[in-house]
């Protein structure tokens, strides 16, 4: 069910599927992309400091919330600091200026988005800090590696809620994978279609044959029975809608291990260890 939560390690509920709006355009693209997914039932969406779509997305969600006859609190609303912005007091500052853009009282949940070598400690008290303050109700972290999760954990005093990673076929990320899940940290992916170079792979499409599903859609359900939440990114409503139709059919355990087989270690988006983005 596209309403279906994961409980996060501190008791709040996030959503296993939502929409990401990476690359959505400021104004009418961004904004009729998180109507359309609000209406046909997301309840989730993640945006960034650093997609200069803020405003659109909150303006999209005051009148989705409206029009739909939801609740605030029945909508999961994430934003990350950008890696220019990090360090104590500049994260403060992000934070409050990503939830004037936004328009919204509070976040759910607020993201570090990329380990800026030196400085993410700091943008990590500051995270703890909006969080003690309750205006946002989760924090956590994005393109962390293991060593960067090791040495964070060495001196926060809230554990991240989610690590949020490329993730995909072509990533599969299994060490990552397994010591989130022994931290209590939810695995979230990014580029969870790979950014829609992994439609057309053969293997793929010969599962998503079997169950009259697309290659989009077995990818989404293989996230799901991993247990990541994903977020997908579409702009257009029918692959909202496609994107989203991914709770009726069940992968086997011989086709999740197929599409784990595909692994390369291969990225499309930046390595957080050789060449964060400025
Ligand atoms: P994605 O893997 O979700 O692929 C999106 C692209 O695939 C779309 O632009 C579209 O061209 C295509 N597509 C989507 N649905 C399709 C369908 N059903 N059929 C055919 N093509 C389809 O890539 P993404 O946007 O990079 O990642 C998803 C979200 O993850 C982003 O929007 C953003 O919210 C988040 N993200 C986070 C980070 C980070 O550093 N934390 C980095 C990149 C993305």
């Amino acid at each position: 069910h596209l309403q279906d939560t994961v409980t996060l390690n501190n008791g709040v509920q996030m959503p296993w599927l939502g929409l990401g709006v990476f690359k959505a355009k400021e104004g009418d693209e961004v904004v009729q992309a998180v109507k359309s997914a609000i209406r046909h039932g997301y309840r989730s969406i993640d945006t960034a400091s650093a997609y200069r779509n803020e405003e659109g997305v909150g303006q999209a969600v005051r009148s989705a919330l409206e029009e739909n006859n939801l609740q605030r609190e029945e909508v999961f609303i994430t934003s990350k600091v950008w890696n220019s912005e990090q360090g104590y007091e500049t994260t403060l500052k992000s934070f409050d200026d990503s939830l004037k853009r936004l328009g919204l009282e509070y976040l759910d949940l607020f993201l570090v988005h990329w380990p800026v070598k030196g400085k993410y400690k700091e943008t990590w008290r500051a995270l703890e800090k909006v969080y003690a303050e309750g205006k946002v109700r989760a924090i956590g972290v994005s393109n962390f590696q293991i060593h960067h999760l090791e040495d964070l954990l060495s001196e926060a005093k809230v554990v991240p809620v989610v690590n949020q990673v490329e993730f995909h076929p072509y990533l599969t990320q299994k060490d990552l994978l397994r010591y989130c899940t022994d931290k209590g940290i939810q695995l979230e992916a990014w580029s969870p279609l790979g950014q829609g170079h992994l439609l057309e792979h053969e293997t793929l499409l010969n599962i998503a044959a079997k169950y009259g599903k697309t290659v989009a859609q077995v990818i989404l359900r293989w996230d799901l029975q991993l247990g990541v939440v994903t977020i997908p990114k579409s702009v257009r409503e029918a692959r909202i809608l496609e994107n989203a139709d991914v709770f009726d059919f069940e992968l086997s355990t011989e086709e999740i291990l197929t599409i784990d087989g595909l692994n390369r270690n291969q990225r499309f988006g930046s390595d957080p260890d050789t060449n964060i983005p400025k």
